[in-house]
């Protein structure tokens, strides 16, 4: 099978400079979208057609199309920043490109070669290179490639044919008041994902069923909600849309893979730029019990979440339906601070990049 190359089409109305400025100023996250988006189509027999870039608008889609009915649809999130020479960079697309094949075989959908998906990120971002914010701050542009299923029909069976698409939107400073810490609702009943289930994928149907768990901890004062072990509801799995971090004194410690956890790119790479700066940084098992004993005894000095959208986000208060404690007295902590300059010094070019993780276009 050849690869398959990406014809480009572009927008003869492209947004004026001004006009484009003008939202770069305050982007916020995912409330706009460049000029251009990569499409490419599979289908059963033929494989992955040629794809194309073409003006970002919507698409049209037959009542029945299978998606809107089962969810056989995967995505991801990573982000371009621009350099110090001006010139852009994105952060580890081959492994979002890797985990978009396990969500991909996990949903029964063909899965995209790395090197295609690599190449749809950057055809989008060298087209609409002039939306990748300025260097200095923590902007950036955020990208979103995402695959659907096309196929007409109400029967509940894999598509025998599939879009990929990627989208691209400015996304501002998470913190633009300075970095603050979130507080965390423990869900003791809820949970996100089983064993066996779809939580290490990233399927749209996981977000769905944490929308009403989300819901219920803005209604009890939190940000965020943590999920618990669907089995023994004990062990601290992840937030939403972040994977968590533990930190003992000069020890950073993570929830392990068990297959309902999401695999984060940014977790991975703090398990790496933590042991650089000569922290130990493990894997382990946290339990709520062991998270609020040593939040009150002292000896767990920090906690911290971690994703793309944030790269860092310190944890203040945390609320369980029997308890309430505060992290750091509610303040971010210096590790948690360490860390995320680290990483991000790394994503924006300041500092040397020693393990090859940005990807120059
Ligand atoms: N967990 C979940 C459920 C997520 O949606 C995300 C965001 N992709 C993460 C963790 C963090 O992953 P990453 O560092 O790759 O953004």
């Amino acid at each position: 099978m050849t690869t398959p190359t990406i014809e480009l089409k572009p927008s003869a109305s492209p947004l004026s400079a001004a006009e484009r400025d003008a939202i770069l100023v305050a982007p916020g996250f995912g409330r706009h979208f460049t000029d251009h988006m990569v499409t490419i189509r599979w289908t059963e027999g033929r494989g992955w057609h040629d794809g194309q870039l073409v003006p970002y608008g919507p698409l049209s889609l037959d009542p029945a199309n299978m998606t809107l009915h089962y969810a056989q649809e995967i995505f991801e999130g990573l982000k371009a920043y621009r350099q110090p020479d001006g010139s852009v960079a994105t952060f580890r697309p081959e492994k979002n490109a890797t985990r978009f094949q396990a969500s991909a075989r996990r949903l029964g959908m063909p899965e995209l070669p790395v090197e295609t998906f690599i190449e749809a990120c950057d055809v989008l971002v060298r087209q609409d290179a002039a939306w990748v914010p300025a260097h200095g701050g923590e902007e950036s542009l955020y990208l979103r490639p995402f695959m659907i299923a096309t196929e007409v029909g109400l029967g509940v069976k894999p598509a025998n044919e599939y879009l990929f698409l990627v989208i691209a939107s400015p996304a501002g400073a998470y913190f633009p008041g300075g970095v603050r810490p979130v507080s965390i609702w423990l869900s003791e009943d809820r949970v996100r994902a089983v064993p066996g289930g779809v939580g290490d994928a990233k399927t749209g149907g996981n977000y769905a069923a944490s929308l009403l768990a989300q819901a219920e901890a803005a209604a009890k004062g939190c940000e965020q909600v943590c999920y618990l072990d669907a089995v023994e509801h004990r062990w601290v799995e992840e937030l939403g849309g972040m994977n968590l971090y533990f930190v003992y004194g000069d020890r950073i410690v993570t929830p392990g893979l068990t297959g309902s956890i999401l695999e984060g790119v940014t977790r991975d790479s703090l398990l790496t730029v933590a042991r650089d700066l000569g922290y130990t940084a493990e894997e382990g098992r946290v339990s709520v019990e062991q998270w609020q004993r040593d939040a009150e005894n002292g000896s767990l000095t920090e906690v911290f979440a971690c994703g793309t959208a944030a790269v860092i986000t310190p944890v203040g208060t945390v609320k369980r339906e029997s308890a309430e404690w505060r992290q750091s007295g509610g303040e971010p902590g210096e590790v948690t601070l360490k860390l995320r300059s680290a990483l991000l010094d790394v994503q924006r070019g300041i500092t040397p990049d020693r393990h090859g993780w940005m990807h120059r276009l």
